[in-house]
């Protein structure tokens, strides 16, 4: 049997430590806010938005939505995420996505401030990712995943681990923050060959691959550590991730679970930046 990673016992503690932060920004007079830009009503969307909003009011942090219609211009888009820039109210903005096809996503992710840039979606961020650079915050699922590693005190230095998905918002950013903290990192796609074979050396295996339960007991072996990043509907619509979690448990030593794993710590990792740029905000009005 393995070790159930579980997200819960990982934003417990992020809670306790949360808490007297939020309390000295209150009592500052600053009420710690995040911006929820979204266009349209996608029902995931929605559903990510109720459990951020319920996330951030049982932490104490303000969530202040931003609506535009599925087929806003990107004037609109644009002007939105001005209005989030200059409001000194504002500390941290999620802007979901994919955006509708005929927004230059790219573009919008750039017009967002690095400083409230929560998810690390502008160029700056990301950036600040790759170069150890301490600009803006890395996107919240990979610093989930080095959180979730780090409460279950899972060794990294000197350890391999095997990413497999090459993304902006999970597989590069989190590769180079496992290799900072000294891990050996072997990232995979879906062009690689042996992918099982690699899986299996590895000490650790990160799968963020959007393929619903695609990785059987044949990628992995007595030991290892998984994260499942995945969050997927099988073809009788249950959320699962892209591990076959049941095939995979009694072979590995650790692994985390969908739901309560990864995403869960997302959610809470999205608040601890808002929180880190509300004390960086306050930081800078004092000076
Ligand atoms: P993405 O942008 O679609 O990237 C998927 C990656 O998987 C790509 O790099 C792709 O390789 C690789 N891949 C696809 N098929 C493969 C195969 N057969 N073998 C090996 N690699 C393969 O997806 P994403 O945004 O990174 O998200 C990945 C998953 O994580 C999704 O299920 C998503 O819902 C989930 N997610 C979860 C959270 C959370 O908070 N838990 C947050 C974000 C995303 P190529 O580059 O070669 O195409």
């Amino acid at each position: 049997m393995a070790v159930l990673l579980k997200g819960k016992p990982v934003t417990e503690r992020m809670a306790q430590e949360l808490a007297p932060r939020i309390e000295t920004l209150r009592a500052a007079g600053v009420e710690p806010t995040l911006a929820i830009v979204r266009m349209g009503e996608r029902p995931d969307d929605l559903s990510y938005e109720r459990t951020a909003i319920k996330r951030a009011e049982s932490l104490g942090v303000t969530v202040k939505p931003y609506v535009l219609d599925e087929f806003a211009p990107q004037e609109a888009l644009h002007a939105t995420l001005q209005s989030v820039n200059l409001d000194a109210g504002v500390h941290g903005c999620l802007m979901f996505r994919p955006l509708p096809s005929f927004i230059d996503e790219k573009a919008m992710c750039n017009a967002l401030s690095p400083d409230k840039d929560v998810d690390g979606i502008s160029l700056a961020s990301l950036a600040a990712v790759f170069t150890d650079a301490s600009e803006g915050f890395p996107p919240c699922t990979a610093a989930a995943c080095v959180r979730m590693l780090d409460h279950y005190e899972v060794p990294l230095a000197g350890k391999h681990v095997v990413v497999v998905g090459r993304s902006l918002v999970v597989g590069k950013p989190v590769s180079m923050m496992l290799l900072r903290r000294n891990a050996s990192v072997t990232i995979c796609h879906s062009k690689t060959e042996h992918l099982e074979k690699i899986c299996r050396s590895a000490d650790i295996v990160i799968c963020a691959t959007g393929r619903a339960r695609a990785f059987g007991a044949e990628c992995f072996s007595p030991g290892q550590t998984v994260l499942d990043v995945g969050i997927n509907f099988d073809t009788h619509g249950n959320l699962c991730g892209d591990v076959n979690f049941d095939e995979v448990e009694p072979v590995v030593g650790a692994i985390t679970p969908v739901p309560g794993g990864i995403g869960t710590v997302t959610t809470s990792m999205t608040m601890a930046h808002t929180v880190a740029a509300a004390q960086a905000a306050a930081e800078a009005m004092r000076r």
